[in-house]
């Protein structure tokens, strides 16, 4: 069997939820959309059921795969729903959803639900994608609270620049989110893994970890509290034929690598249809048998290669991490010019292993 697999430890994963929990002062959600971030949606739900007192989807294909698999916590539809007639889905398998433009707005007023909803209605208090308009908000809760089938109602924001920790738009979100708020005795949800991480006194009824819970680091540079986390996937294949090569001598498509001195290549299986990054460059970190090493050569679809020069002991079989424990995935992000968001969402075809469930 193809030796390329992501091994995913649920213990992290608890641990990490643990610390969200603690910096949002309140209840969190845990963010399980797009499968985990990659990490398996219903194996983290299972993980973390009977901790998380709720978890959050984008979208309701993701929530009743949850339901499928036995999942009974509340889960919240972060966008909402796509289409009224939702709502009947929406009722059998009681979910909470946000509202979060006007036409949902007037959707939840026109159903007529046997059981009522629970409703997190957004505010748009800067980011300018989803959200009510501040001048709309107060009524649109009024709207929300006057109806006999709302049970409910929970404001929310989201930040949109909360990873730039050197800016003052976080707390000109929070400003206004408050000032919107203020009154309408509303339970209130904030933040998000660079929120809870970076920004403190931030009052959250709700946190909304997602990043976070995968012990990733929202930030570019080195972040105390980001340092508390503990990373969940370890992505690893093997090698899997070696051959040496003469100074002059290119490497893989393009010829992008080319020897410089006498060169011994390791062939790994692993490639950017598993999700690592097409265009991480050569000098991009990787471990081989534990040792820190590099790429060299562009990445091809099944495979990549890595210099095994100053690795005398390793050869065919020797185990390579891609990113892990040892290899932070942050660092290999940020070589391949990715975000630590979009590398583990990438992942598919290497196997999944998770332990500590
Ligand atoms: C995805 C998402 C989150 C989680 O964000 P992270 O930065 O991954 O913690 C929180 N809130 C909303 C509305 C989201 O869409």
């Amino acid at each position: 069997m193809r030796p390329a697999r992501a091994l995913i430890d649920l213990d992290a994963l608890r641990h990490n939820y643990r610390l969200a929990r603690e910096l949002g002062g309140g209840k969190a959600l845990a963010v399980v959309k797009a499968d985990a971030y990659g990490h398996g949606a219903v194996a983290c739900a299972r993980a973390l059921q009977g901790e998380a007192d709720a978890f959050a989807v984008a979208a309701i294909e993701e929530a009743l795969e949850l339901r499928a698999a036995g999942i009974r916590a509340p889960i919240l539809l972060l966008e909402g729903f796509f289409d009224a007639a939702e709502l009947t889905l929406i009722e059998q398998h009681d979910l909470w959803f946000a509202v979060a433009t006007p036409w949902q707005l007037a959707a939840v007023e026109a159903a007529r639900p046997a059981a009522p909803y629970t409703v997190w209605l957004k505010l748009d208090s800067g980011m300018h994608r989803l959200g009510i308009e501040p001048a709309d908000y107060a009524a649109a809760a009024a709207r929300l609270q006057a109806l006999p089938h709302v049970r409910e109602v929970v404001a929310m924001t989201h930040f949109a620049r909360a990873d730039e920790l050197d800016r003052d738009t976080t707390r000109a979100q929070a400003a206004v989110f408050d000032e919107v708020t203020a009154g309408l005795g509303l339970p209130r949800s904030l933040s998000n893994s660079p929120g809870l991480l970076g920004w403190d006194n931030l009052r959250n009824d709700w946190a909304r970890p997602g990043l976070m819970l995968y012990g990733l680091s929202p930030f570019p540079q080195p972040h105390p509290v980001a340092a508390r986390l503990r990373p969940v996937m370890t992505l690893l294949s093997r090698v899997i034929s070696v051959r040496d090569i003469a100074i002059g001598e290119p490497v893989g498509y393009g010829a992008h690598f080319v020897a410089a001195r006498p060169t011994r290549v390791g062939v790994v299986a692993m490639g950017y249809a598993d999700g690592y990054p097409q265009f991480a460059p050569s000098g991009t970190p990787v471990a081989i048998d534990g040792v820190p090493g590099e790429l060299i050569g562009r990445v091809s679809m099944d495979m990549l290669t890595v210099d095994l020069t100053d690795h005398p002991a390793a050869g065919v079989g020797s185990v390579v991490e891609l990113w892990g424990a040892q290899v932070p995935l942050n660092g290999v992000a940020a070589a391949a010019r990715a975000s630590a968001y979009q590398l583990p969402c990438a992942l598919k075809r290497a196997a999944r292993e998770h332990s500590g469930g």
